[in-house]
């Protein structure tokens, strides 16, 4: 199935699942080589975000996402929905 191909699939830190929507929780620089990235599930990646860093990666999504970007978007694209989910989950981690 191609559309498999292009989906990104990582493992996520938290659970070790597999997750189809992997949310980068944190880049690890290395002195040597290229860094290397995290990721975690929609449902781990609170537990690894402070609510700052997950504003920024919606910040982040929204200027890059064409639906997400839109003045007023009818619905955020699956991504853009995942990390409002992940903001206001950190959001509530430290209420
Ligand atoms: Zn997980
Ligand atoms: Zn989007």
């Amino acid at each position: 199935m191609p559309e498999l191909a292009r989906t990104p699939v990582r493992m996520c830190v938290g659970c070790k699942a597999t997750t189809t929507s992997p949310i980068l929780v944190r880049h690890i620089e290395q002195q040597s080589g290229p860094g290397c990235s995290i990721y975690a599930c929609p449902a781990c990646a609170p537990d690894y975000m402070s609510p700052n860093e997950a504003f920024s990666a919606l910040f982040d999504h929204t200027l890059g996402c064409e639906q997400c970007s839109l003045p007023s978007p009818a619905e955020p694209c699956p991504t853009g929905h995942t990390l409002v989910r992940v903001h206001t989950a950190a959001l509530r981690r430290i209420a």
